[in-house]
């Protein structure tokens, strides 16, 4: 059955000539769907509007600065996480590293001596790694990488991100 221009007219308030009248009449005579939408709004029309409690203004305006309060130290716990897993991560990799070191506090002038030697070795096999990469690799597979590296980044972000944000509605 076609509800329009029935529905419209009973959405819009729609100011009806009387053969648009009649013809609603008719339709609404025949049709469960619109006339259970014309009682909808005849209800909706009687219910008396209730005045809000003494002070509903100032417990509004308090409790969105306590909604707001609360999102802030969200996204600064978020914030913090973040930063705590990355570092985490990061000393994921540096804590054999450091313990080694400290393990021995005689040797440590030489432990830091041959982890130098070992940074500088890293970055010269690294930068060969890339110059022989550069060669290899076409420049049009660059931007995948490059893509690829900042997609997970981002992933990794978002995720953490999405723990902290809720969706949030004012109640009444
Ligand atoms: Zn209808």
């Amino acid at each position: 059955m076609n509800h329009q221009p029935f529905e419209t007219w009973l959405l819009e308030d729609k100011i009806l000539a009387p053969a648009e009248k009649r013809e609603l009449d008719a339709h609404l005579q025949i049709c469960k769907i619109c006339s259970a939408l014309a009682e909808t709004k005849l209800a909706l029309f009687a219910a008396r509007t209730v005045s809000p409690a003494p002070g509903f203004a100032l417990r509004f305006r308090q409790r969105l600065v306590a909604l707001k309060t609360a999102e802030q130290r969200r996204r600064l716990f978020g914030i913090l996480l973040f930063i705590a897993s990355g570092v985490g991560i990061i000393g994921i990799f540096l804590v054999p590293i450091f313990t080694s070191v400290l393990a021995s506090p005689t040797g440590w002038l030489f432990d830091m001596a041959s982890l130098l030697a070992f940074v500088v070795a890293a970055l010269q096999t690294f930068r060969l790694f890339l110059s022989t990469a550069f060669q290899i690799v076409p420049a049009k597979y660059w931007a995948a990488i490059l893509l690829a590296f900042v997609s997970v980044g981002a992933l990794w972000f978002a995720s953490v991100w999405h723990l902290f944000r809720r969706p949030q509605g004012v109640f009444a």
